[in-house]
């Protein structure tokens, strides 16, 4: 899945966001980039800010127009720190990380970053199908090129591994009839204790299943509960 998946981003001025974004891309586990019309190409300092993810960066696909980077993509997902864009349908971070990783399934998938100055153009903004903008500080909402990179990057790799996790073990839960029966012998335990005094039983059976329904027990816990009952009963009829 992770394969399919594409950061774009667009005229990039500072090659060293362009690093940074490989960075980005490579720790949740995404590899191509594309980049379009950058106004440096990626440099010194381009690799610098990449540190491990120079593979991310030395295969880079630089193209002179988005539409050459996203023309066999079937899902574009286009960025914006600014919600100008509520007229276009649009994706919350989360749900834009499930998008891209289920589509990616079927075909090539991509993910569109703007200028750091300026963003993306209207034009550009229209190539995509949605919009995901990351809810932040209203008062400055925009993050660094690199810096929304990793946030959508992460969604995607939360997404991925929500996808891809294995089924916890199945639990085996007692039916209410052993709980039942797990009450009554708790009662009789802790009358014959005199911990419950038999004609002033308080609430306390009331807390105690409340207790219990809460930690909801696993039948094999409910088997070593009835245990200690049982080893209870044992020495206090003695
Ligand atoms: N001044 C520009 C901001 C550009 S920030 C503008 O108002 O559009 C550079 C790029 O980082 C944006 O084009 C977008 O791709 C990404 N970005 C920054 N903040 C973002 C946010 N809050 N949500 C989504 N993308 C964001």
């Amino acid at each position: 899945m992770l394969e399919n998946i594409r950061i774009v981003l667009v005229n990039t001025s500072h090659t060293g966001n362009i690093g940074s974004a490989a960075r980005a891309m490579k720790t949740m586990g995404l590899k191509h980039l594309y980049l379009v019309d950058p106004i440096h190409a990626p440099d010194g300092k381009a690799s610098a800010m990449a540190a491990g993810a120079g593979d991310v960066l030395a295969n880079a696909v630089t193209v002179p127009t988005l539409g050459e980077a996203v023309a066999d993509c079937g899902l574009v997902i286009g960025t914006s720190a600014r919600s100008r864009t509520h007229s276009w349908p649009m994706l919350e971070p989360r749900e834009s990380g499930v998008k891209l990783v289920t589509e990616a399934e079927k075909y090539p998938v991509a993910l569109v970053f703007g200028r750091e100055n300026s963003g993306l153009s209207n034009e550009e903004l229209q190539q995509c199908h949605f919009h995901v903008c990351i809810p932040a500080n209203p008062d400055y909402s925009s993050l660094n090129l690199a810096a929304a990179v990793q946030t959508l990057c992460y969604e995607v790799r939360v997404a991925w591994l929500d996808a891809n996790s294995h089924p916890e073990v199945e639990v085996e839960y007692p039916l209410n009839e052993d709980l039942e029966r797990f009450y009554v012998h708790l009662e009789e335990t802790l009358q014959r204790t005199n911990f419950i005094v038999k004609n002033h039983p308080g609430m306390v059976m009331t807390k105690l299943r409340r207790l219990f329904n809460r930690a909801r027990p696993e039948a094999q816990e409910l088997n070593i509960l009835r245990g200690i009952l049982a080893s209870i009963d044992k020495s206090t009829k003695e």
